[in-house]
């Protein structure tokens, strides 16, 4: 029996447009019947998607996206199946969300160097007084027209070499994968194509990713190309890693992701779901 998993999505305890139970209701109108919440460094999401997947019907896995510095680059891990209170975890994406608001100010600080005013408070208050990210920033510089719309910004700034960027010093990969397996969780190695490392580095990272006890690669991602797709699918072989699949969803307004149109994984994968309890969370 098929059964539609979605295992990467985000709602606006993070930096997605849709309450979490709007998110989950509409997850379960597209199909899915087992999804993870993963908000970025967060899991404050996590109680109110329960109870509505429990009206909807569907299972809900709670997760949390980990923001990462490894080797000077920002990597994404997404924790699946963690329990919400483990100590550890709490206390370091505390940790992660004091550097987001002092990184906010940062980004404020640097934006008005380059002329353009009230950024840290417009971004607060697309962030509507939770985690507060780049994207916020970025719906505040469509806003006053800045560019035509997020990828624009992303072009423009916010990233290395231009205006508004501020370095990452996120979790270490040791660590946050520690978070992790402490909670009971699973680590997987979010939208592996991404991030522009050559073949050999992503290979150095999913080695070390191995050795401090990650187990999952999202080769099925909405933010993969086919041709990505199938390039993370032989890397999950060659280095004997579980294959996950997620949206990296966010809202409506993101036209070219939607709920329940993920491409199934590769049969001869071996599927991070496999190992999990059928009748847990
Ligand atoms: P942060 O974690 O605050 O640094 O923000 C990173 C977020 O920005 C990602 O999770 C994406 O949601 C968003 N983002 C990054 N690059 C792009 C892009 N090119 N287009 C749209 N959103 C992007
Ligand atoms: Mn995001
Ligand atoms: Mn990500
Ligand atoms: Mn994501």
């Amino acid at each position: 029996m098929f059964t539609h998993y979605d295992l990467h999505t985000h709602s606006r305890q993070s930096d997605g447009t849709l309450t979490p139970t709007a998110l989950v209701e509409r997850a379960a109108a597209a199909g899915v019947e087992v999804l993870a919440l993963t908000d970025h460094d967060t899991l404050s999401g996590i109680g109110e998607a329960r109870s509505a997947a429990r009206a909807a019907g569907i299972r809900l896995i709670p997760g949390v996206e980990i923001s990462v510095t490894w080797n000077r680059q920002t990597i994404h891990v997404v924790a699946l199946n963690v329990d919400p209170e483990a100590p550890a975890l709490r206390a370091g994406l505390e940790r992660l969300q004091e550097f987001r608001v002092w990184r906010a100010e940062e980004i404020g600080r640097q934006l008005a160097k380059a002329g353009i005013e009230g950024a840290t408070e417009g971004a607060r208050r697309h962030a509507q007084g939770v985690l507060i990210s780049r994207t916020h920033f970025a719906h505040y510089l469509v806003e006053i027209g800045r560019a035509k719309d997020l990828r624009a910004v992303f072009r423009k700034f916010l990233v290395r070499n231009k205006p508004g960027h501020v370095s990452g010093q996120w979790a270490g990969l040791e660590e946050a994968v520690g978070w992790i397996r402490a909670a009971g969780g699973q680590a997987v190695i979010a939208h592996p194509a991404r991030y522009r490392l050559t073949g050999s580095k992503l290979r150095r990272l999913i080695a070390e990713f191995r050795d401090c006890g990650g187990e999952g690669l999202e080769v099925v991602s909405g933010s993969h190309s086919q041709q990505d797709m199938h390039n993370m699918a032989s890397l999950a072989r060659q280095c004997g890693l579980l294959a996950s699949r997620g949206s990296d969803y966010h809202g409506p307004e993101n036209a070219w992701i939607e709920l329940g149109r993920l491409p199934a994984l590769p049969a001869d994968l071996t599927p991070v779901w496999q190992a999990w309890p059928q009748h847990a969370a």
